[in-house]
């Protein structure tokens, strides 16, 4: 029978949420989107978790910006005490030929006058790669600077700087599904129970089916539950750990020597270098027993199949480049790549991370990873483009907040991003952004960025438009248009295409797949990806060899796309963390995200279902720390570092090992990122989110 909320039409699209990709879709009703279903995609085979599931009335949310705003005369910046539902005691109303004349006016005067290198643009991984690719070309040959990024850098900056320079690719060598056909799977600082569901459950299912299943945190979490080993080591020692791993196998004599001798270079180096730290003194280190380090380095070493996972755990340090160099060694010295049930697998975090990255909104790089620095790239791009463009790589996300404290950067065009929430120390952050000279932020809500813009564009959600994305595995998907936009608000596409105009560009593009065709010409690793072909089959995997084959699922079997065509070995020797615990701030902080809540919560926490299930912020603490500062679950708390203090709910986790407190960053009333400290991976240029010192104390009820 027919129920009130009958759906009347649906779309196939896919989850705007996390790197799994999981494909869907959407049933709509009066031009609303009242359900979600899974579809069978390569991903996800039906499945989705709660927040592909529930996580969508934010698209229908009160606050969703409707209108252009522009700053009224005289309000200051320092001032964000704004109602999102009522921005008008702010803003005032414009219309889209005043918002977008002033906007990129405003950017076009510094640029005049200052130079392209004072302006700056931050896109976003949540958009799509036509959305991506257009935003970088329009700081490139708009504004004339390379000074464009994304939040790319706040997650697996690191992994990819040591992944191109040990295997010639920043992108996973098999996709998550590939550990249906491991013997062994090591998940190392990464938490895919909550961050990436779905992909979690083929890690259970090959757990159950007797896979050994490896798991390496100090965070005692959910996945512990499936584990075979668990390895809850001292946090900020991973490379320790893996050093003593890797010393075993060596030493043991457990590396494929003819896979080292064939395909890696600088194996002497990483001997040399691992010979320092054997299990045995590691132990007091890392907190793991040698026994433990060395059955876990046999189990790797002579499975025949081994598969690494790791996520933000391994990044997001000041040598989270060197864990992932570790990682790479591990793989490489025991040959354990290239083939089924084998590889390295970063777990990308946002929906089209991936895509992003390839697309060029990254400082140092154009579109498919080509140095800005290589004088035969920035020919071709100047032919391709049309344009002369500046030969020199641009800051970074936390780089360009220091350089608008210096003066160095004025104006800013933000598109999709929330730095206010999500940069380290982000007390510093919101200064610069209210510094600015001029601020422009496209955005579907007023978030706490939007709050310091002189305007503010109102953008499309992700059921609103149609484009590609990129999940973790490599799988290029179709994002189709489910619902229609809300008042006034745009396709960011459009919106970029006309601030292009604006800086005097004469972009005519009329439809979103001339950009995908434009994108591809200049990224052979998309080569016989049409726009028709993603449209068809839903999901193509890149690198594909023709038009009509199916995409490489294991890449790295012949050899790496390096220049010598070898893997290379960079040791890594550890140091410690920037901000190490001490008589005033003697715990330690790492950060990250719930099952419920998507970073910084703008989209999660207006989903209603998602907001009932965790409606407030909340801090993890071991039981013995609760004691210790005379609180019990519920009870409010002060967390403090030498950055700030916020203050929050307290909930117990038993699995928290003692000294080790964990917030989400999700909450605007208790930001995280207030604590966290902005020190640098001098590679990745990865700030260390995983790590800084803070202070726990009771707080006086409100
Ligand atoms: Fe969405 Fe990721 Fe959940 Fe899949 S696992 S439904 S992609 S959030």
């Amino acid at each position: 029978g027919v129920y009130a909320n009958a759906p009347d039409r649906e779309v196939d699209s896919v989850c705007p949420y996390c790197g799994v990709g999981c494909q869907l879709t959407y049933k709509i009703r009066d031009n609303k989107i009242v359900a979600v279903d899974g579809k069978d995609g390569p991903s996800n085979q039906n499945r989705l978790c709660v927040k592909g599931r529930f996580g969508f009335d934010y698209a229908h949310h009160g606050d969703r910006l409707t209108v252009p705003l522009i700053r009224k005369e005289g309000v200051s910046k320092h001032d964000v005490d704004i109602d999102p539902m009522n921005p008008f005691t702010h803003f005032r109303e414009a219309t889209w030929d005043e918002a977008l004349a002033v906007a990129a006016g405003g950017l076009r005067k510094i640029r005049d006058e200052r130079g392209g290198n004072a302006l700056a643009g931050f896109g976003s991984a949540k958009g799509s790669n036509e959305e991506a690719y257009l935003f970088q070309k329009l700081v490139r040959t708009g504004f004339g600077t390379n000074n464009v990024d994304h939040c790319t850098r706040l997650c697996h900056a690191s992994s990819v700087a040591a992944l191109i320079e040990g295997v010639g690719s920043g992108a996973v060598s098999a996709p998550f599904m590939a550990a249906e056909d491991a013997e062994v799977i090591v998940i190392i600082g990464a938490n895919p129970t909550e961050n990436h569901p779905v992909a979690a459950t083929f890690f259970k299912n090959a757990a159950e089916r007797g896979a050994k299943l490896i798991v390496m945190d100090p965070r005692g979490l959910a996945m512990a539950r499936h584990a075979t080993h668990m390895l809850q080591f001292t946090p900020g020692r991973d490379v320790s750990m893996l050093n003593a791993i890797l010393h075993t196998i060596i030493a043991e004599g457990l590396y494929d020597r003819q896979y080292v001798q064939a395909n890696t270079e600088d194996f002497e180096a990483l001997a040399e270098t691992v010979k320092d730290y054997p299990p045995e003194e590691m132990e007091k280190v890392c907190g793991i027993p040698a026994a433990t380090l060395r059955t876990v380095a046999r189990l790797f070493a002579r499975s025949k199949a081994s598969i690494i996972f790791w996520g933000m755990g391994v990044s997001q340090h000041i040598h989270g480049t060197d864990n992932s160099r570790c990682l790479i060694a591990l793989s490489l010295v025991t040959g354990q790549i290239g083939r089924p049930g084998t590889g390295l697998h970063p777990l990308r975090g946002q929906n089209n991370v991936q895509g992003a990255s390839d697309a060029g909104l990254i400082p140092m790089f154009y579109p498919d990873y080509k140095s800005v620095e290589d004088p035969e790239v920035q020919s071709f791009y100047e032919n391709y483009w049309g344009t002369k463009l500046d030969g020199k790589r641009g800051l970074t996300v936390v780089e360009i907040m220091d350089a608008i404290h210096d003066g160095r950067i004025n104006g800013l065009y933000i598109e999709g991003e929330n730095p206010a929430m999500s940069d380290p120390d982000v007390t510093h952050a919101r200064e610069a952004l209210a510094m600015l000279d001029h601020l422009v932020v496209q955005d579907i809500f007023l978030t706490e960025t939007a709050k310091y813009a002189d305007v503010v564009l109102p953008a499309s959600a992700w059921p609103e438009k149609d484009g590609t994305v990129i999940n973790t595995n490599r799988q290029v998907q179709m994002g189709r248009a489910a619902v229609p936009l809300p008042g006034e608000a745009r396709q960011d596409l459009w919106i970029i295409q006309d601030m292009a105009r604006g800086l005097g560009l004469n972009w005519t593009y009329t439809h979103v797949s001339e950009v995908f065709t434009e994108m591809v010409g200049a990224m052979p690793s998309l080569a016989n990806i049409s726009w028709e072909r993603v449209e068809r089959e839903g999901s193509v995997t890149y690198p594909v060899d023709g038009p009509d084959q199916p995409g490489h699922d294991i890449v790295f079997g012949n050899g790496f796309p390096t220049k010598t065509g070898r893997g290379r070995f960079v040791p890594a020797r550890p140091i410690n963390p920037a901000e190490t615990p001490d008589l005033d701030y003697p715990l330690v902080l790492t950060t990250g995200r719930q099952l419920e809540h998507w970073h910084t919560g703008s989209m999660t926490r207006r989903s209603s279902v998602l907001d009932a299930v965790e409606p407030e912020a909340v801090a993890y603490v071991s039981p013995h720390d609760l004691t210790r500062a005379g609180m019990r679950t519920g009870d409010y708390m002060l967390v403090s570092s030498r950055r700030g203090t916020i203050r929050l709910k307290a909930r117990i986790d038993d699995r928290m090992p003692v000294g080790l407190v964990f917030i989400p960053f999700a909450y605007a009333e208790a930001a995280a990122n207030v604590l966290t400290n902005p020190q640098l991976d001098p590679f990745g240029k990865i700030p260390e989110f995983k790590y800084c010192a803070i202070r726990i104390e009771k707080a006086q009820m409100a």
